[in-house]
Formats: structure tokens, sequence, C-alpha cells
């Protein structure tokens, strides 16, 4: 359940109507509801009530301050994976004492400066980051807390590009070669090993590859603690599922149930990484219709959104369900909605059943509140679009929408070509 709804044919963020929103800063634009982001984060931690947690939202999935703050001031915690994302989540007033940092990839610089701010925990991704790790930690006299990312092989069944916990994967450590890698952090004089830590994938719609990940991590935490480790945090990672289309993701509580039912009889404290869950159907894309055009073979729709605002479909081939704001027509057509970028991958829907619409109408592009803005870029030299956060009746531009000089901000030409 969200608080996007048709009222009187009219499609409404809370309580105000997107038109007006379309109004006032113009489209393509991002809108995100607050009831819902806070709804979603509160029914994903008070799944988890029954046991010593930790929810650390994924701030890759959607970064804007405004977000952030909202979760921090809930009582989220973060997972970042980047130092400019640290900088956000400290921006946004999270508590780093809830920081987890995550990532195949982790800099000397961007290490310091999470050791620096006093982060919960690094998982880290391979014997070669432990050493860094180690090293800078003994150069600024700090000690690292650390979970190793392992790789518990289970097959998430969900699209290649966001599975993440299979042995071909680049991410985390294989599983059973972490305990040497374990043996071998325990050695380490500037590194203390808290916690077991993994992230099979994204959009999972099913329970079971979190419960064969878990039973592999516990297995992995039982030697552990028999070889005397003081392991306090298991950390789950995210990936559960959202409602696109079709899907039936189970409900945190489903998925809470199954985690709490495997960690049975462990003293840790559980963290969670959820990202897309919570911010996934909080957010729409808005876009309006420039012109309707056909080819022998296809209708289509161009809108003023395209694949550098949202770029799912194009990248995962993803549905997006597409909705106009203003209901006037019962008739239907098949259309393929398509943006201005110059790629045949710039689309939002293909061979798609929608009202018959006009120029100048608007659509809403339907849960783009997760990995939506995040991953906008300014190909084509199309400015990014604005971010607005509806609190009840009324609305906030948390972004604005980048002017003709935010794109060549930087750039130089040398003094030979003047
Ligand atoms: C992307 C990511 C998440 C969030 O994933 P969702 O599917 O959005 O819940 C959590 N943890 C790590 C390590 C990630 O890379």
């Amino acid at each position: 359940m969200h608080y996007f709804q048709h009222r009187d044919g009219e499609l409404f963020a809370e309580g105000v109507p997107l038109r007006a929103i379309a109004e006032r800063v113009g489209t393509p634009c991002y809108v995100y509801s607050l009831a819902t982001l806070r709804r979603h984060y509160q029914v994903f931690d008070e799944a988890f009530e029954a046991i010593p947690h930790l929810v650390c939202f994924s701030v890759k999935a959607n970064s804007n301050l405004a977000v952030l703050r909202t979760f921090a001031r809930d009582g989220s915690g973060f997972d970042i994976v980047s130092g400019g994302e640290l900088f956000r989540a400290m921006k946004a007033g999270a508590d780093p004492a809830k920081i987890v940092f995550s990532g195949v990839g982790k800099s000397a610089a961007e290490i310091r400066n999470a050791l620096t701010a006093g982060i919960l925990m690094f998982n880290v991704e391979s014997p070669g980051e432990l050493e860094t790790i180690n090293a800078v930690a003994g150069e600024i006299g700090a000690k690292a807390p650390v979970a190793l990312r392992v790789n518990p092989d289970v097959d998430p069944k969900t699209h290649p590009y966001i599975s993440t916990g299979l042995k071909k994967s680049k991410f985390g450590i294989h599983i059973q070669r972490s305990l040497d890698d374990y043996r071998r952090a325990r050695q380490l004089p500037h590194v203390e090993v808290v916690g077991v830590d993994c992230h099979i994938g994204s959009q999972l719609t099913t329970v079971p590859p979190f419960v064969d990940a878990l039973e592999r991590i516990r297995d992995l935490v039982m030697r552990l603690k028999a070889e005397d480790f003081n392991i306090r945090y298991i950390d789950m990672g995210g990936g559960l599922g959202i409602t696109y289309n079709d899907e039936k993701p189970p409900a945190p509580r489903q998925y809470a149930t199954a985690l709490v039912e495997g960690l049975r009889g462990l003293d840790v404290t559980l963290i969670l990484e959820p990202g897309r869950v919570i911010v996934g159907n909080a957010g729409l894309l808005l876009t309006k219709v420039l012109y309707h055009k056909s080819t022998d073979e296809k209708h289509f729709i161009v809108v003023d959104g395209g694949m550098n605002d949202l770029i799912r479909p194009a990248l995962y081939g993803s549905y997006q369900a597409i909705q106009p704001v203003r209901r006037t027509n019962a008739s239907t057509m098949i259309v393929d909605v398509v943006g201005p970028v110059c790629e045949s991958g710039d689309f939002f829907a293909k061979d798609r059943e929608l009202p018959v619409v006009e120029s100048g109408d608007l659509l809403a592009v339907m849960s783009a509140g997760a990995y939506g803005f995040v991953m906008a870029s300014n190909y084509n030299t199309r400015p990014r679009p604005p971010e607005v956060l509806v609190d009840g009746a009324t609305f906030h531009i948390v972004r604005e929408r980048e002017a003709l000089e935010d794109l060549v901000r930087g750039e130089r030409i040398p003094p030979e070509l003047r």
C-alpha cells in the first residue's frame, strides 16, 4: 500500500495532485512520498522487533539528503559503498556508530575517512582489502571493526546483473575459503573481527535463497565461535524485492520470521541492508508526453524523460508500470513509451497497453524511488531532473533541476585552443 492514488480521475501523491508539482517544477521530475518512505522503514524495522537488530538503509538505492535525513531521524543506520556515500550520510545527520561500509574496491582514503568517522564495521570483500584496512588503521592509531563478506553460493533467481552471491561473482570471499581469511584477520594488529556479512542479490521475490544463505552463514559462525572468535554481528545484506508488475514478494514480516528462525540460538545482532524494499514504491518519475509517432509496426509515445533520468528499463529490461496522471480516456492502445535520448535502448515501456494520451499529458512512471535518480546521468547533455518530497498537502523541492551551467562545470578549454 502506498500513497499514490487517483482521486476523481487525477493522480495524487499524498494530498498533492501531481499536476501541481509538474506546473511548479516542470518535467521530468522525481516525486517521493514522505509518508510512504517512513511507513516502509517502520514496517521493515518492526518486523524484526523480536530480536536485537539494526536496519542499515542502503544509501545507493536513494541517496537524496532529505530521504537519508528521514530515515536517520527514525533511527535507521546506513549501508554505504563509497566515501561519497559516507559524506552524504554524515551530512544527513547519520549516527556513524550505525554505518556499515560495503563494496569491493574501498580506497585507502575512503577507509581512513570511515575510520575517523567511527563507523560500526567494514564489510571486507578480499584479503587484500583486509591488509589495506589494517595498514590504514595502524597509521591513525585505530582498530578497525570488520566482518568478512562471504559468498554463500546460493542462486537468488533474479536478474544476472543484480545477482551477487554466486561463486562466479566479483563480490565477497567464497565461504569455504573464508575460514582461512578469518584466521589471517585475527593475526592483524589493527583489525578486530566482529561479524559475518553477505548480500546475495537484489529484487529477490522468494524467501528460500535468504534461508539457504543464512544456513551457510550459521555454519560458519558456529565454526568461528568454536575457534573463539567473538562474532557479534550477522549482516544479511539487502535484496528483498518489490512489486513492479505482477511479482508477489514476501512481506517484510515473512522474510523476518524466516531469518529470526534461522538465527535461533545464536547470540548475535542481526544487521539488514534494505534498499529497494524501502524506497522503490515510495517514488515515481513524472514525465510529459511530447509527441505521437507511428511506423508500420509500432506506435511510439515520445516523452520528455529518458534513460538518462531512469535507466532501469534500458539497463535490465525491467518493467515499470506507467499511469496517466489524468484519466480522461477509456480507450487504450498498444504503445512503446520512449525518451528523447539518441539510443534505441531509451524506452520506459514496450508494447504496453495504455490509455490513449495526448501531447502535453502527464505520465507517472511508477516504482522509481530506488535506483532511479541515483543512476541518472547527463548523457546527451541533459540536466538531471529535480527531486520533490511530498509531505501531506505540501511538497518540497529536495534537489533542484540542474542548470545548463551545471552541465559544463569544471570543464576547461586549453589556452592553445582559445
Ligand atoms: C545494493 C546493496 C544493498 C541493497 O540492495 P536492495 O536490493 O536494494 O535491498 C544492500 N547491501 C549491499 C552490499 C548492496 O550492494
